[in-house]
């Protein structure tokens, strides 16, 4: 595959330090009139046009009229094989092993062509997400970049235990050995279930459901393999617990205090606050969702929210992550996009909105040697779009060109025949 030169756009992506080459505002760097030299999968240099064209003598020129070029996506919280309570996810749950995958790789194809580049999938079935990511790896199935929990790890009877996306899980030894289940399968980090949640008929949000050594196992297991720790989590008492014992992440966090909120900005514990999934009435209701899950989903939303606003003040580290299939059309967009919206509006503003939906992910997952930026080393993981994301986070509801490891893989002029 020869050189190709991206040009005639502007690029817009963050810094870990603002002040950095070029432009700053509030971390996001711009360039205007840029061009991006990438050679296979990766980006060897951006930068102004008339610096990178020199070096581009021969390349494939990409004339992108115009856009704002930002990273591709990464989305933190994604389940390619999601069943949820109600007629659509029974379905997925009745599919074959074969059918299963087959679905999977579907939801994978459709996310990419959103402009998602990267997810991180937090609790998937029959460990076909380890198959998925070989196929797409191989390039025999078309996706993001994976990197996955596997199945998570649930108390009998927990969270989500209703599906083969989970591991039972009892006592401290019974969830060490979770853990190394899911190591072995070759999970990138690991997924716990540690309070009640929305989708289960038997338990509430606000409940704990793990013993503390069970916590204390997982994590300690976890952490000495090198592995990141992530847990489904509502109410502060429990997070709090969790937290202070070394937690990585929270997912939901739908009742934080703003003492917690301290506590998780203290320790560097990430929060992914996945808003649309208690704003989302239009999404259950295609999907037959029955009648106690969307209370109890839409009852915790303004709840959800003010958790959110907490962690913004109290500085915690915000994350994209779906929840919603992350394809999924919703509100004139899909539920990535939505979900950054949500993220922006709810006190982040745009430009944080770019770093939570790239470069805060890479660092968390530890990619950011690979993702989450548009220069030199990096993946060429880009998408172009026309309006300006440091304007508005909606500027991602007009992505109109995705490119993955350097190989276009949407392009709306070109017509559907391009479309993969
Ligand atoms: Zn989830």
């Amino acid at each position: 595959m020869g050189d190709l030169v991206i040009v005639n756009c502007t690029v817009v992506d963050s810094r870990a330090d603002s002040g950095a080459d070029g432009r700053t505002a509030e971390g996001a760097r711009v360039l205007t009139d840029a061009a991006v030299l990438v050679r296979g999968e990766r980006v060897v240099l951006a930068g102004p046009r008339e610096e990178v064209l020199p070096h581009a003598e021969g390349a494939r020129v990409i004339d992108l009229d115009g856009a704002h070029l930002t990273p591709g996506l990464v989305n933190m919280h994604t389940h390619f094989s999601l069943s949820l309570p109600g007629g659509a996810g029974e379905g997925v749950k009745n599919l074959n092993p074969h059918e299963l995958a087959l679905h999977m790789a579907d939801g994978a194809r459709r996310t990419l062509r959103c402009g998602v580049t990267t997810v991180r999938c937090v609790a998937e079935k029959d460990h076909a997400d380890f198959a998925l990511r070989r196929a797409i790896e191989a390039g025999t199935a078309t996706g993001p970049r994976v990197f996955t929990a596997g199945q998570a790890l649930v108390c009998t009877g927990g969270h989500g235990h209703e599906g083969s996306d989970t591991l039972e899980c009892d006592g401290a030894d019974g969830f060490r050995r979770g853990v190394r289940t899911q190591l072995r399968a070759g999970a990138d980090l690991i997924k716990v279930m540690i309070s009640g949640g929305i989708a289960g008929e038997h338990e509430r949000i606000d409940t704990p459901q793990l013993f503390s050594d069970e916590m204390a196992a997982v994590l300690a297991t976890a952490h000495a393999w090198g592995r990141k720790v992530t847990a489904h989590a509502g109410p502060a008492p429990v997070i709090a617990e969790a937290v202070e014992l070394g937690l990585d992440c929270v997912e939901h966090g739908y009742q934080l205090t703003p003492e917690v909120a301290a506590a998780m900005a203290a320790r560097g514990t990430a929060l992914v606050p996945t808003l649309i999934v208690t704003r989302c009435k239009e999404f259950f209701d295609e999907l037959g969702v029955p009648e106690w899950m969307q209370c109890r989903s839409l009852g915790a939303g303004p709840r959800h929210l003010e958790s959110y606003a907490m962690a913004l003040e109290a500085g915690v580290e915000v994350l994209l992550g779906s929840d919603m299939p992350p394809f999924w059309d919703f509100e004139g967009t899909n539920a990535t996009v939505r979900e950054l919206e949500h993220m922006s509006e709810g006190g982040l503003g745009p430009a944080r909105a770019l770093y939570a939906a790239t470069l805060g992910p890479a660092r968390w997952l530890g990619a950011a040697q690979d993702i989450g930026t548009v220069e030199a080393g990096r993946y060429a993981d880009l998408v172009a779009m026309d309006a300006d994301p440091l304007d508005s986070a909606s500027a991602f509801r007009t992505i109109r060109w995705v490119m993955k490891g350097g190989r276009v893989v949407r392009d709306d002029r070109a017509g559907e025949a391009n479309h993969v």
